[in-house]
């Protein structure tokens, strides 16, 4: 579950999804929008989609929302947990005592989560301790929905315009669309979530329809360093469509979902975010969108499937290289099938030699993977990294995704062991990588400039970090704004360093 299908129909869906345009939920909301120069349209073949109608500028939040329901990732097993409240991450949480399954950083958080955390404790504190192991992060959320739903039936909750369950029931569940291996998991989660709440009112398969919208339609929460802390379901974020080369990001401060402008948005544009992992073939990107979304991308990069630029961004980032060092070209299979050849010289690289080292890397990734689950290990770990890189780096073009999430997994290893100057060389590899494949405002562009500048600064070489962490503010100030803490200390970190670059240079002269 990552970014959101719209709330609308999709092609062969047209029937059965189609929330009239004049339910009373629809026009409370596009009203509501409009206060924030918003408004909601069906665009043929997309279905509902989000229009700006100002102009919006690079940093604007667009839009901003606050979960219909969510819940923190805690698995039985992961540690330490988050706070149900805040999402943060701590040792000292307190559980509740009656039904172990929330946590909460103090008083405040568990405050605020009280009128719909009394109703689930009643649910679940009954529940013998097998069963309590099954409510999952997603059980809990479709426990959870039930429960907002009767909160505002009851009016124990205030209901808004773009806070109602209108909302979520417009949302595509696509069920004519899932597997019949989906459907029956779908089936057994609904069972579960029926005897967990006895509620006789609903039905089992309206459950089941509701996990089919949560596959497509919830969010994963991210922290600002763009790691998962847990799901929320976004109805009005999830009217905003998906492109391949969007205009806006969706990030989050603790649990609200803020959607920032990363271009110049003219009046009259259609509103676009990013659902998947952008770097990546158009192959493999339409692949992701259907396989987890279950609709066909049509992009302005998408559009461009097969053409003459597209194949070649496509190969650098998932084909092989020439295997001439002095080369560079990239590799197509040949007419007969038999091998590669490259594009530039003409060389053909034969399909066993480009074989053997393939599964020569993929038996080094088992080993390295099944030490992984030993933190003792960074180092053999590390070492089995590199002899993978350099197989990479024979087979794969120097900006192959393959051989960043190589270097990546190199970086994170390094940065365990603290060996800082090895990681800074291994992030200043990532660098030019991160720079191609993404456009010059990206959060993850952002993130690594940030990671070196900590690096280099760290190490002494202030100049350096200095330039890095300048241009990690002046992306992340776009993406992330600049409220929160951890914008705050990044800013902190620029200010100290050039004061200290600035230090060191006058006493250089003086
Ligand atoms: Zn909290
Ligand atoms: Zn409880
Ligand atoms: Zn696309
Ligand atoms: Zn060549």
């Amino acid at each position: 579950m990552n970014n959101p299908n719209p709330l609308n129909q999709r092609e062969g869906e047209k029937k059965s999804a189609e929330v009239p345009s004049f339910h009373p939920a629809m026009e409370n909301l596009q009203s509501a929008l409009k206060d924030y120069s918003l408004s909601v349209s069906t665009v043929p073949e997309k279905g509902r989609s989000l229009f700006a109608s100002r102009d919006f500028y690079p940093g604007d939040v667009i839009i901003g929302q606050e979960p219909y329901v969510c819940v923190p990732n805690n698995s039985s097993l992961s540690t330490p947990k988050r706070c149900d409240g805040c999402f943060i991450t701590s040792d000292v949480l307190r559980r509740c005592s009656r039904c172990h399954v929330a946590y909460y950083c103090g008083t405040a958080c568990q405050r605020s989560e009280w009128k719909l955390h009394r109703l689930e404790c009643e649910v679940v504190s009954r529940l013998d301790k097998d069963k309590r192991k099954s409510v999952t992060p997603s059980i809990r959320l479709m426990v959870r929905l039930y429960l907002r739903r009767k909160l505002q039936d009851d009016k124990v909750t205030p209901s808004t315009a773009m806070d109602n369950y209108n909302l979520v029931e417009a949302l595509v569940a696509h069920m004519s669309d899932i597997t019949e291996e989906q459907l029956v998991l779908y089936a057994q989660m609904a069972n579960l979530v029926y005897s967990i709440l006895k509620w006789p009112e609903i039905n089992i398969k309206e459950i089941a329809e509701n996990f089919s919208k949560f596959a497509c339609n919830a969010h994963t929460i991210c922290d600002n360093e763009l790691r998962p802390v847990g799901t929320g379901l976004y109805p009005v974020i999830s009217i905003i469509n998906h492109s391949c080369l969007p205009n806006s990001v969706l990030v989050f401060e603790g649990r609200s979902a803020l959607v920032r402008a990363v271009q110049h948005i003219p009046a009259g544009t259609e509103v676009v975010i990013s659902y998947i992992e952008t770097a990546g073939s158009t192959i493999t990107r339409q692949k992701a969108l259907k396989e987890q979304y279950l609709f066909t991308c049509t992009c302005p990069r998408c559009s461009k499937m097969g053409q003459k630029d597209d194949i070649q961004e496509s190969e650098i980032l998932e084909g092989y290289r020439c295997k001439n060092e002095k080369c560079g070209g990239f590799l197509l299979r040949t007419t007969d099938g038999k091998g590669f050849q490259c594009q530039g010289c003409q060389l053909v690289m034969g399909k066993e030699e480009i074989k053997e080292i393939i599964t020569e890397i993929e038996l080094l990734s088992e080993e390295a993977a099944s030490k992984s689950s030993f933190s003792c290990s960074y180092q053999e770990v590390i070492s089995i990294y590199k002899k993978i890189e350099k197989l990479q780096t024979k087979l794969y073009h120097p900006f192959s995704i393959n051989l960043m999430q190589t270097r990546e997994k190199i970086l994170k290893s390094l940065m365990e062991l603290e060996h800082w100057t090895e990681a800074l060389a291994y992030c200043k590899l990532t660098i030019p990588f991160y720079e191609k494949v993404y456009p010059s405002v990206h959060p993850l562009l952002g993130l690594q400039y940030y990671t070196c500048g900590k690096l280099e600064w760290y190490l002494g070489e202030t100049e350096e970090a200095v330039k890095s962490l300048t241009k990690a503010v002046d992306i992340l100030r776009i993406t992330h704004g600049t409220n929160t803490r951890f914008m705050k200390d990044l800013l902190m970190k620029l200010e100290e360093a050039r004061a200290e670059a600035s230090c060191k240079w006058s006493s250089i002269h003086c």
